[in-house]
C-alpha cells in the first residue's frame, strides 16, 4: 500500500484583492517546494483565474471553496463545476464528486456536540452520507477535512490526541464502508492550524495533511506549515 502523501491546503475565504492574492500565490509557488508533500491553495472565485495564472507551470493545486451541484442554470449567485475547471480548478471544498473535480469534503462537530459527548456520532453520520453511493475507487480519490467547528478561526485547535482520535475513527468507518480505499484517503485536520502546532498534528498517524485558513493568508506562515517539522 503506497504511503498517503501528506496534503497541506490554504483556505483563502473571503480574503485578497487581485493584487494580494498574486502576491500571496507567487510566494506560495516559489515556497512551496518540499518533494513529497502537496500543496494546494483555495482563493475567492473573483480571483481563481488570476491565481490560476500566476500557479501555472507549477505543482501548487488550485481549489475553489464552493460550487453548484447542476452543470448551469438560473441559479443566482452560483458557480458550476465547469466553470472552476475552465478557471484552472482541480478540487473544491466542499463540493460534489461530479465533473472530475476532487472534492474536500468537510465534517467536525460543534462544541455543544462535543460537550454532550456526541462527537464520533456527528461524524460518522457526516462522513456516511459523504460517503454514500460512492465506490472504493472515488473513495480514494477525495479528501476528507476533520474540522471541528470549535476549532476553526478560535486559535482553539484540537490537541494531536484529540484529532487522532476523530481521524482514526473516520479511517475505520471508511474501512467499514469502503474497504481498502480507507488506506488511500487522505484526512486532513482543520482548525487553528498554525506553524507551531502541524509538526505534532503530522506526527499522528492518521493526520494526512492541514486545512488552513488563518494561517493561509501569508506566505511567511504558510510556507512554514508546508515546511512542517519531520518526527
Ligand atoms: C478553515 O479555513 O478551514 C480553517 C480551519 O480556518 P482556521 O485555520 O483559521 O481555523
Amino acid at each position: 500500500m503506497p504511503a498517503r502523501r501528506p496534503l497541506i491546503a490554504g483556505n483563502w475565504k473571503m480574503y485578497k484583492t487581485r493584487a494580494e492574492a498574486e502576491g500571496l500565490a507567487r510566494e506560495v509557488r516559489t515556497g512551496a517546494t518540499r518533494p513529497g508533500v502537496d500543496v494546494l491553495v483555495a482563493p475567492p472565485f473573483t480571483v481563481l483565474a488570476a491565481v490560476a495564472r500566476v500557479l501555472k507551470g507549477s505543482n501548487v493545486l488550485l481549489g475553489a471553496q464552493n460550487m453548484h451541484s447542476e452543470s448551469e442554470g438560473a441559479f443566482t449567485g452560483e458557480v458550476a463545476p465547469p466553470m472552476l475547471k475552465e478557471a484552472g480548478c482541480t478540487h473544491v471544498i466542499l463540493g460534489h464528486l461530479a465533473h472530475g473535480l476532487v472534492p474536500i469534503v468537510c465534517v467536525g462537530e460543534t462544541l455543544e456536540e462535543r460537550d454532550a459527548g456526541k462527537t464520533m456520532a456527528v461524524v460518522e453520520r457526516q462522513v456516511d452520507r459523504a460517503l454514500r453511493g460512492l465506490s472504493p475507487e472515488r473513495v480514494e480519490g477525495l479528501v476528507i477535512a476533520y474540522e471541528p467547528v470549535w476549532a476553526i478561526g478560535t486559535g482553539r485547535t484540537a490537541s494531536p490526541a484529540q484529532a487522532q482520535e476523530v481521524h482514526g475513527f473516520i479511517r475505520r468507518r471508511v474501512a467499514g464502508s469502503h474497504g481498502p480505499a480507507a488506506e488511500v484517503v487522505r484526512i486532513l485536520y482543520g482548525g487553528s492550524v498554525k506553524p507551531d502546532n502541524i509538526g505534532a498534528l503530522m506526527h499522528e498517524p492518521d493526520i494526512d495533511g492541514g486545512l488552513v485558513g488563518g494561517a493561509s493568508l501569508k506566505g511567511d506562515s504558510f510556507l512554514k506549515i508546508v515546511h512542517y517539522p519531520e518526527g
